[in-house]
């Protein structure tokens, strides 16, 4: 795979990452992000479904700790999970874990990472990680490391392990990986690491880029043990002591205003479980992403209301899941949704906003019928893809900073 950036503003890169894929022909455009599977698969869609959405991404995002459990089935296959999958042309990338699902810490050794799968945790060594990677046949993949993140933040000498640690997983993979002639074409992710030390993530970020990798992972950065200002200045300082010409990774950052922090600070790409955890509490992202737009009119609506003015009743009927609910988003499951006769997003050109009402999609939630999940999720992935083609467009025309003022105006 090969970078060119076309454009750098203020820290944000334009780009086209091209060569991929068997024939060398296909591109993905960054800032960008992946399209996210459970399993191999998006969740609630259909190939076919899938084919209704606009612009959905040529890269596949996969990961390893679903797949790994069905490792033996996939190799009798011989023929690599894209294949197996239904997903002959996709351009894959394997990462370690599901952004969506927690890793308990303290299992990482020098031998071993965790990972955690369906059926409870696995230990992963350099060799079965190699040998797994030879089966699932992605095109990039995430390269084993040990990026643990104790809740609270970890203690200066678990970091410094952390960085050693993965260092030498990679090195040792590398070795590995060397010896097999199928994997020579696939791009290594190198993670960095590194918590909250300034010093060990510049550590990690050089010593990696030292290494053969194809791209970079900067891992620890999801959940909410750093304040936003670490978090950034951090991604920041990575982000300058890496090379240019090779892609920046990113998961869990996917709210809009993260995705525009980080992309304001020279990341790349970024996974897309954000429009799938917000499909799985009922709800559909209604946020504005156009910036042409006079900035004091784009709020598109005005969001739920508070808890104050909900009555009893609708309090009741939200799932705990809600307390993780976004400004960027509207719960279906609200009564006021009821009689609500206008699709999701007036306008908008999804299937689902073509097809159907908000009050329909809050029926279908409330009597928890599948194709609620199947609706929500296609108009959530487009409105999700879409917001990645305004930012491209705002970074090309120059408007980047109008877009992240319209999105940041949102954010609460
Ligand atoms: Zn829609």
């Amino acid at each position: 795979m090969k970078l060119t950036l076309s454009k750098i503003s203020t820290g944000a890169r334009l780009g086209v990452i091209s060569s991929l894929g068997r024939n060398g022909a296909q591109t993905l455009e960054v800032p960008g992000c992946l399209l996210y599977t459970k399993t191999g698969s998006p969740p609630h869609l259909t190939h076919d479904t899938l084919q209704t959405i606009d612009g959905v991404p040529s890269v596949t995002h996969i990961t390893l700790s679903t797949l790994v459990e069905h490792q033996e089935v996939i190799e009798e296959y011989k023929e690599g999970i894209g294949k197996f999958a239904g997903m002959p042309d996709a351009i894959l990338y394997c990462s370690l874990h599901d952004p969506v699902t927690p890793c308990p810490a303290g299992y990482n050794t020098n031998k071993v990472v965790s990972l955690w799968g369906t059926g409870g945790r696995l230990e992963m060594t350099p060799q079965k990680f190699v040998s797994a990677q030879r089966v699932l046949r992605a095109d990039w993949f995430q390269c084993l490391s040990d990026g643990e993140v104790t809740p609270g933040g970890n203690s200066k000498k678990r970091i410094k392990k952390s960085v050693d640690r993965s260092l030498a997983f990679l090195d040792q993979c590398l070795q590995l990986l060397a010896k097999h002639e199928e994997l020579k074409h696939c791009a290594v992710i190198g993670a960095v690491e590194g918590g909250e030390q300034l010093d060990e993530r510049l550590r990690s970020a050089r010593e990696t880029a030292k290494r053969p990798v194809g791209g970079f992972l900067l891992d620890g950065f999801h959940g909410s043990s750093m304040d936003r200002d670490t978090k950034l200045s951090l991604i920041s300082a990575v982000t300058d002591a890496l090379p240019e010409d090779k892609p920046r990774l990113i998961h869990g950052m996917g709210r809009p205003d993260e995705v525009l922090d980080c992309v304001q600070k020279g990341v790349d790409l970024f996974d897309s479980c954000f429009p799938y955890q917000v499909t799985e509490r009922g709800c559909a992202l209604v946020f504005n992403h156009c910036y042409h737009l006079d900035p004091e009119t784009t709020v598109v609506e005005k969001n739920e209301p508070s808890d104050g003015e909900r009555n009893g009743d609708e309090r009741e009927e939200l799932d705990a899941d809600d307390s993780e609910m976004t400004s960027f988003e509207i719960c279906l499951k609200e009564k006021r949704f009821q009689e609500d006769f206008r699709p999701l997003i007036e306008g908008c050109a999804c299937f689902s906003c073509r097809r159907h009402t908000r009050a329909y999609i809050h029926h279908l939630l409330t009597v928890k019928e599948l194709l609620a999940g199947i609706l929500l999720m296609i108009h959530n992935f487009q409105h999700y893809f879409n917001f990645f083609s305004s930012i491209r467009s705002a970074l090309r025309e120059g408007k980047l900073d109008v877009l992240a003022g319209i999105i940041r105006k949102q954010a609460s």
